[in-house]
């Protein structure tokens, strides 16, 4: 007979939500938690602000260098953003990282997770939101990161982005940052135990 085995358990999961959701915040306390989960930065073609550092906040690339990776298919996405910069996800640090045995978590909006079911559709993708609608401009004004009319922008952003929820495989209810984490984890559990399709 042959016995039942499981694919290795490193995976790569997508996290969405709107702005203020708490991506960022849940990301480091899942990663605190779970030492074999690793977050990967985004690339950008944006110069680096205050005291952002290379590898640390994101990894910087000129143009040309962003350009040569994109033709050579070395994202899982990557778009322009706001007419300007270039940002995308690094498909050799995620394949270097699974193939390590860590898994890797990464935050990317609607159409960046859309892109990475085409290219990358063994990732399990997870959105996050608030508990209800009024926690997001609660939260955003609560970070104050930001002015008015970017609030104001990021919550019209928010009701398209949530709009986008059924195409995730996970919804994570962040009203709690430790019960967030701890299902998060839990989501990444519950993938490595998943028998593949056939
Ligand atoms: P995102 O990365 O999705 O934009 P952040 O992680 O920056 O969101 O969180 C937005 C704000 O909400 C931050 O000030 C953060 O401290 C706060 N926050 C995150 N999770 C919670 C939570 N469960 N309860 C209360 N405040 C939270
Ligand atoms: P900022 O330049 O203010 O740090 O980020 C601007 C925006 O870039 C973010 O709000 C986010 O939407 C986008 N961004 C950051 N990283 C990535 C990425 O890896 N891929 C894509 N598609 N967009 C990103």
């Amino acid at each position: 007979m042959t016995w039942p085995t499981l694919p290795p358990p490193a995976r790569l999961l997508v996290i969405s939500g709107p702005s203020g959701s708490g991506k960022s915040t849940v990301i480091q306390r899942a990663c605190a938690l779970e030492p074999r989960l690793v977050r990967c930065l985004s690339c950008t073609t944006r110069a680096p602000r205050g005291a952002e550092r290379d590898g640390v906040d994101y990894w910087f690339l000129s143009q040309e260098e962003f350009d040569r990776r994109a033709a050579a298919g070395g994202f899982l996405e990557h778009a322009v953003v706001f007419g300007k910069a270039s940002y995308g996800t690094p498909r050799a640090f995620v394949e270097q990282q699974l193939s390590a045995g860590n898994s890797v978590i990464k935050d990317v909006d609607v159409q960046g997770a859309a892109q990475i079911r085409a290219s990358f559709p063994q990732a399990v993708q997870v959105f996050l939101i608030p508990p209800d609608a009024d926690e997001v401009e609660r939260r955003l004004r609560g970070r104050g990161t930001d002015a008015d009319e970017v609030v104001a922008r990021r919550l019209a952003e928010a009701e398209r982005e949530v709009a986008r929820w059924q195409h995730y495989d996970y919804l994570v209810v962040n009203a709690e940052v430790e019960r967030a984490a701890a299902d998060l984890l839990a989501v990444l559990r519950a993938s490595a135990l998943r028998i593949p399709p056939r």
